[in-house]
């Protein structure tokens, strides 16, 4: 699932990440609720395949596989200790004007490496099919 921009930017804020958990499998007495995930950052990303995908809304790493007693801050931290978010010392709501849009430019960052990513594999996947064909046609010919 591919959010716009805008929606992102709602992601800021907790009842929003909260918003996007229906069908979550860990309920009370786990230690990665839904509250918890949204509380650390994550937004719920489903697949057919894995009901369990999350990602960070601003690093945009995904973590999935879950076990009832997994911290979502510590997973966090952990898989991407260079988030900025999962960092913060004070809740959004309370950074100064100043302060957030320094964490924005962070998350920029972030998002262009994701993008500039995105352009490499879909690349490498084109470069690699070109070859199949290449190599095929000599086969043939
Ligand atoms: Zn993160």
């Amino acid at each position: 699932m591919e959010l716009m921009n805008e929606d992102y930017l709602k992601m800021y804020l907790y009842k929003n990440r909260l918003a996007t958990y229906s069908g979550w499998p860990f309920d009370e007495g786990c230690a990665c609720t839904s509250e918890n995930m949204a509380q650390a950052g994550f937004i719920h990303t489903p697949t057919d395949n894995s009901p369990d995908v999350v990602q960070c809304f601003f690093c945009y790493k995904e973590l999935e596989g879950w076990e009832p007693e997994d911290d979502p801050v510590k997973e966090h931290k952990s898989h991407s200790p260079n988030c900025h978010f999962i960092l913060l010392k004070k809740a959004v709501e309370e950074l100064t004007v100043e302060e957030f849009l320094k964490l924005q430019k962070e998350r920029q960052k972030f998002h262009i490496l994701k993008t500039c990513n995105q352009v490499i594999e879909k690349f490498e996947g084109s470069a690699k099919s070109r070859r199949g064909d290449i190599t095929k046609m000599a086969m043939e010919g």
